[in-house]
């Protein structure tokens, strides 16, 4: 059993790429897109490994809606928690 996956999901198309989130992951795992949003601005995205759950990119974050954290707890089947693994791996967890 799988104890908890967590991970940032980040709206591109709300993001201005202040960078705050990036700065504030201790655990360095927020990185910034090498492409731009509709706006116009370089977005954030989840570098695929390291997030904690911490939230700290949540609380730091000013944009209402581009940031979230996403936290599953108690993934009992082991085939489930691999597909959410690969999934947050190969997408940035968007
Ligand atoms: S929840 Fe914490 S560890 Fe995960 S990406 Fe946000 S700041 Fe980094
Ligand atoms: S803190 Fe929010 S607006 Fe700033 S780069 Fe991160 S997700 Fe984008």
């Amino acid at each position: 059993m799988t104890e908890e996956i967590s991970y940032p999901v980040i709206n591109k198309e709300i993001c201005k790429g202040c960078m705050r989130c990036i700065v504030g992951c201790p655990q360095n795992a927020i990185v910034l897109s090498d492409e731009m949003n509709d706006a116009g601005y370089q977005f954030a995205v989840y570098s695929g490994d390291g997030c904690t759950g911490c939230k700290d990119c949540y609380f730091t974050c000013p944009e209402p809606l581009a940031l979230e954290v996403h936290q599953l707890k108690n993934i009992r089947n082991d085939d489930v928690a691999k597909m959410i693994k690969a999934k947050v791996t190969s997408k940035g967890g968007n």
